[in-house]
């Protein structure tokens, strides 16, 4: 590749000229050996496929060195990455302890609309972190996320709770409510974010 920069067209037409076509269609990057004869081929390399070795994928069955390298190529994400996750997940955490808490507080409705407000929270910050990371992928993104937004949550929700329980309150039962809020929206959080 390095070398192709230098070349002037008609250098680069005459290389190419030169090299033979790729007739055996294999991929030359992929490293896949069959140990042993078979019919089966990788749809993606071409290469001879040992059928114990086959993934299956919507495009037909391919070798494991695919699937690794999409795999690496899929998830793109670095620390820095992680770390936004992290700080957009504890504020937002926070804010949904705040309105989880609110919503409890309202009385004999709490329990309904905690199980309407729980998800649609959930479905907020996992929407949040989308557009804040566009095209960056984790594959760890939604248990940080989860992490993060219960840690952020916990003052207004679990802290309250364990306050009570201590001081004996005959109203902690009430405090559960916040909890289940939270427990829903971490759970549409991460089966959002682990498509
Ligand atoms: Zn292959």
């Amino acid at each position: 590749m390095s070398t192709s920069i230098q070349q002037t067209p008609a250098g680069m037409a005459e290389k190419a000229a030169a090299i033979p076509m790729p007739s055996s269609q294999f991929e030359i990057d992929c490293p896949y050996q069959a140990t042993g004869p078979t019919t089966l081929r990788c749809s993606k390399c071409n290469r001879p496929l040992m059928p114990k070795d086959a993934r299956r994928t919507p495009t037909g069955y391919v070798c494991p060195y695919y699937i690794k390298a999409r795999v690496a190529t899929f998830y793109n994400a670095n620390p820095i990455h992680y770390a936004i996750v992290v700080a957009v997940a504890l504020v937002l955490g926070a804010v949904a302890g705040f309105a989880l808490r609110f919503v409890a507080s309202i009385g004999f409705f709490a329990i309904i609309l905690t199980f309407f407000v729980g998800p649609a929270i959930g479905g907020i910050v996992a929407e949040a972190i989308r557009r804040v990371l566009g095209r960056t992928r984790g594959q760890h993104f939604w248990l940080a996320a989860a992490v993060a937004v219960v840690v952020g949550a916990t003052y207004f929700t679990v802290l309250p709770v364990l306050l009570s329980f201590l001081v004996g309150s005959p109203n902690a039962i009430f405090g559960l409510i916040p909890i289940l809020g939270l427990v829903l929206a971490v759970s549409t959080l991460v089966a959002r974010m682990r498509v």
